[in-house]
C-alpha cells in the first residue's frame, strides 16, 4: 500500500489518519468529563466532508462506548502535559513532528515568545491552514508550517522556517512512527539529537520494533470487528495496518539513552491510571503488548 515518496490529502492514505485522531479528540471534546477540549477538531471534519467522520461527528453513539475514545484523551492530555511542562522550565520553541491537525498550537496557553514549528506533508498542512484561516482563527504562540515530507531533509527546511539549534526544543512524535519506513524512523531520532541542545526534551509515542508492530496488526486484524472495540470499526474504512512499516528499526529509548538523553517510559496502563481513564483490555494472547513503554519522555 505503500511507496517511495508517496503523498496524501486529507482524505486519503496517511493523511486519513489525521482525520481520524481529530474526529476522536472531537468525540473526546464532547464528552462531560473530557481530559481535552480542541474546538479546532470540528472544523477539521466538516471541512473534509469524509463520509465516515463526518457521519461519526454526526452520532458518535456507536463509539461512545469504546475504550478507545478514551485513549485518544490520554494521549492527547500526554503530549498537552509534557509542552506546558517543557514551556514551565523555560523552553522556548516547540517542533510537532508529523503535526497533522493537531491544534496545540491554538489551544495551549504558551508563553508569549514561544515559537511552534508543524512539520508535516505539504497537502495536510495546506488544508489545515485554510480552514484555520476561514475560521479567522489564532494562534496563541508564533506558528510556524514546514511542509516537508519526513523521508527528505526536513531539518533543512525546520531551520529555513527559523529554528534554532542554539535554543533548546520540545519536541512531540505524536502518531507517527509506523508510518515510517526504519531508515527514516532511525534518521528521524539521529536528526532530533543532532539539533537538540542540551535542555532540549522529547514525547513519542513508541510502537516498539517490527514485531511489536506486527504484533498490534495481528490483534486489530484479529480482534477489530469484535469484542475490543465493541463491535464497531472506529476507522471505517481505513485500514492503519496498511499503512503501517514494519521492517527493522532502532530501539527508540536505548538509543537515546546510549546518546545521553535521560528516558522514561509509561505502559498505556498506567496513564489511562494517572489521568483516571479507564483503558481497553487486551486479549490474553495479546496482554503483553499493555505493558509496553509507549509513552516515552526524555531529556537532553
Ligand atoms: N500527530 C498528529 C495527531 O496526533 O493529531 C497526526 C497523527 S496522524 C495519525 C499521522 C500524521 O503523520 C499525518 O498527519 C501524516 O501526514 C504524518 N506523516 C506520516 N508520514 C509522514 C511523512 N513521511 N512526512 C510527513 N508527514 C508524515
Amino acid at each position: 500500500m505503500r511507496s517511495d515518496g508517496d503523498s496524501w490529502s486529507i482524505v486519503d492514505s496517511v493523511g486519513l489518519t489525521a482525520l481520524a485522531v481529530a474526529a476522536f479528540r472531537a468525540v473526546e471534546s464532547d464528552e462531560q468529563d473530557a481530559l481535552v477540549r480542541d474546538d479546532f477538531a470540528p472544523w477539521f471534519v466538516a471541512a473534509a466532508g469524509e463520509h465516515h467522520f463526518t457521519e461519526l461527528l454526526a452520532d458518535s453513539s456507536a463509539l461512545k462506548d469504546m475504550p478507545f475514545v478514551g485513549y485518544m484523551g490520554v494521549r492527547t492530555k500526554f503530549f498537552d502535559d509534557f509542552f506546558l511542562s517543557a514551556a514551565a522550565s523555560g523552553v522556548r520553541q516547540a517542533v510537532i513532528i508529523a503535526a497533522g491537525l493537531d491544534a496545540r498550537a491554538y489551544r495551549l496557553e504558551w508563553p508569549p515568545d514561544t515559537t511552534v514549528f508543524e512539520v508535516d506533508q505539504p497537502k495536510v498542512l495546506e488544508f489545515k491552514g485554510k480552514v484555520l484561516a476561514e475560521h479567522e482563527a489564532r494562534p496563541k504562540a508564533d506558528r510556524r508550517p514546514v511542509a516537508v515530507d519526513l523521508r527528505d531533509d526536513w531539518p533543512a527546511a525546520l531551520e529555513a522556517a527559523g529554528f534554532d539549534r542554539a535554543k533548546p526544543v520540545a519536541w512531540s512524535i505524536e502518531g507517527l512512527l509506523p508510518y515510517l519506513p526504519g531508515a527514516a524512523h532511525d534518521a528521524l531520532f539521529s536528526r532530533i539529537d543532532e539539533l537538540s541542545t542540551p535542555g532540549s526534551q522529547l514525547a513519542v509515542d513508541n510502537f516498539g520494533d517490527s514485531s511489536t508492530i506486527q504484533r498490534f496488526n495481528a490483534m486489530r486484524d484479529k480482534f477489530m470487528d469484535k469484542s475490543l472495540f465493541g463491535g464497531h470499526d472506529p476507522f471505517g474504512d481505513l485500514d492503519v495496518s496498511e499503512l503501517f512499516y514494519a521492517d527493522e528499526r532502532t530501539d527508540p529509548p536505548g538509543w537515546l539513552s546510549e546518546r545521553g538523553w535521560s528516558v522514561q517510559g509509561a505502559t498505556s496502563l498506567e496513564l489511562a491510571d494517572k489521568y483516571d481513564r479507564p483503558f481497553p483490555e487486551f486479549p490474553e494472547e495479546f496482554d503483553d503488548l499493555a505493558t509496553q513503554k509507549v509513552w516515552l519522555t526524555a531529556a537532553k
